[in-house]
Order: C-alpha cells, then sequence, then structure tokens
C-alpha cells in the first residue's frame, strides 16, 4: 500500500492506473475507521483492480461549535487497516493542499439541502460536496463507495454527480451496526459504554416503526412513537424524527409506498444519526 499526500501526485497515480485499463474504486472517509468503513473497502476491493482509500478530516463540513478538533484521528491503527484489507492507495492530503489561502469555489446542491440534517447543521452538506468533488476530480474513480448510514448524505452525492456531470458510478452500501443495533460510527467512541448500550434502542424503535409502515399506521403516529421511545433514552435530544420518500426525500404522504425513516439525535451531547428505508 502506498501513501499519498499529495493531490497532484495522486492525479497522475489515477490518469496513469485509466491509462492500463484498470478501473479504481474509492472509498472516501473522514477516518477513525471502523466495520462501516471495513465494508465500503472490502466492495470496493472485490469490484475493482485498484482501491483507494481518502482519509481527511474536511474541516469545511463543520460547524464553529462542531467536534472538528476533538475528532479522532488514529491514524497508525487507521494505515493497518487499510493495508490488512488490500488498500492499494492511501490518500492522505493536508488541508493546506487541499484549500489554499485564496480557496473560493464551493458546490452546493440545493435541492435536498434544506431539511433534515441541513438544517441543524448550516453549510454542512455545502462543505461535503465541496470536499467530495474535488475527491472525485483527483482520484477519478470508475467506482465510489458511501454508507447509507449517512442517507442525505448518499442522496445529495448522487444528485451532484449526475448533474455535475461526474464519470463515478456512486454506490450505497448498507448500515453496519453494533450487537445491539446503534449504527456503527466513529463518534459512537464518545459515549460511555453505559450509553452504547442504551443507544441500541434507537434502531429498535427504527425496527418497530418499519412494522408499522408496512401495516399502514398513520406515518405522524409512526414518527411520534419514534420521538416517544427515543425521549425514555436518558439525556437523549431530539434533533429530527423524519419520514421521506425513499428517492426524492420529499415529505412523503400516507400513500407513499417506500420512504426512509430517519432519526438525529443527541446522547450524551453526541450527535448520532441512523434510518431505515421501508416498504409497504
Ligand atoms: P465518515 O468517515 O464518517 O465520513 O464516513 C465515511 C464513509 O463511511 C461514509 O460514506 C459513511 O456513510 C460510511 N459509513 C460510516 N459509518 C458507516 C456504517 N456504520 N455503515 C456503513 N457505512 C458507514
Amino acid at each position: 500500500m502506498k501513501v499519498i499526500k499529495n493531490p497532484l501526485q495522486m492525479q497522475k497515480i489515477a490518469l496513469l492506473t485509466a491509462k492500463k485499463g484498470k478501473s479504481i474504486g474509492f472509498v472516501p472517509t473522514m477516518g477513525a475507521l471502523h466495520e462501516g468503513h471495513i465494508s465500503l473497502i472490502k466492495k470496493s476491493v472485490k469490484s475493482n483492480d485498484i482501491t483507494v482509500v481518502s482519509i481527511f478530516v474536511n474541516p469545511i463540513q463543520f460547524g464553529p461549535k462542531e467536534d472538528f478538533s476533538k475528532y479522532p484521528r488514529p491514524i497508525l491503527n487507521d494505515k493497518n487497516i487499510c493495508k490488512k484489507n488490500k488498500v492499494d492507495f492511501l490518500f492522505l492530503p493536508d488541508a493546506d493542499n487541499l484549500y489554499d489561502k485564496n480557496y473560493s469555489t464551493y458546490v452546493e446542491v440545493n435541492k435536498y439541502s434544506q431539511f433534515m440534517c441541513a438544517v441543524s447543521r448550516p453549510g454542512h452538506f455545502k462543505g461535503v460536496t465541496t470536499v467530495v468533488s474535488k475527491l472525485l476530480n483527483i482520484v477519478m474513480p470508475d467506482n465510489a463507495y458511501f454508507g447509507l448510514k449517512d442517507y442525505q448524505q448518499y442522496v445529495i452525492i448522487k444528485k451532484m454527480s449526475a448533474d455535475l456531470n461526474f464519470k463515478t458510478k456512486i454506490t450505497g452500501c448498507p448500515i453496519v451496526r453494533e450487537k445491539n443495533g446503534l449504527a456503527m460510527s466513529s463518534r459512537n467512541k464518545y459515549l460511555t459504554p453505559e450509553y452504547k448500550e442504551k443507544a441500541g434502542n434507537i434502531f429498535k424503535s427504527l425496527l418497530k416503526a418499519k412494522q408499522d409502515f408496512k401495516s399502514n399506521k398513520n406515518i405522524k403516529s409512526i414518527a411520534a412513537d419514534i420521538k416517544k421511545s427515543l425521549n425514555k433514552i436518558e439525556t437523549a435530544i431530539i434533533d429530527y424524527v423524519e419520514i421521506r420518500d425513499w428517492q426524492t426525500l420529499e415529505a412523503a404522504k400516507q400513500s407513499t409506498k417506500t420512504v426512509v425513516i430517519a432519526v438525529a439525535v443527541k446522547i450524551q451531547n453526541v450527535r448520532l444519526i441512523d434510518n431505515i428505508v421501508c416498504s409497504k
């Protein structure tokens, strides 16, 4: 595995790889790798000749009161995980390499950026789509893999890629969970073991909602039930519980056939997100 820091060098490697007729799979991450990330890496390694993983804690997607400076950065462990999982290139740019002093170009997908996580994290998705477009231009992958855990992010990136004619095929991968159902996240490290256990109830409430949706229960009651059960978790502060069309992310109607039920909740002041796709 080669570690590349310089974007130009990474781009040269990508061009050379394409010239040789080899396919590139790409997994962009912010590091603190866990089984969720590893599932994306495995998928890429299986389906492409070359796999590139990037680790970059992107400053412009964090709000001023968010955890940018304390975000976990266990780089040695991350390198070992990548090596062990047959990653060919680990791309580790510095913020200065990606955003110079005069940086002034941003990418924003308007349609999906006014609800769910966008409300409590203004500017977040603009930061994500900007860095992802830069990374796609540097790595030039045939395939890029994103977790469905960040469902809104996945939909936004897919739309951006289509709207801006990126050649990359965007693939969404299933949510990997802890034994108790808690969606794996680098931020779970901030929870005490006791609260990590309690946070398993997020998924339990989504599973119940899935059953209720299948039996055509009123969607407002389904959302209310989820809120009720999340509120039983000590320290929980609900950001949102939303039921939306799984493809358009428009607010679901009772007649909508397939929805995503998405939640964001702070537990011990740690912001956790999760979702489930349900069909009637
Ligand atoms: P992050 O490092 O949090 O930016 O995540 C990098 C990629 O891993 C994103 O596409 C995430 O959606 C994905 N990811 C994070 N956690 C999980 C998980 N539990 N299951 C599947 N994918 C995940």
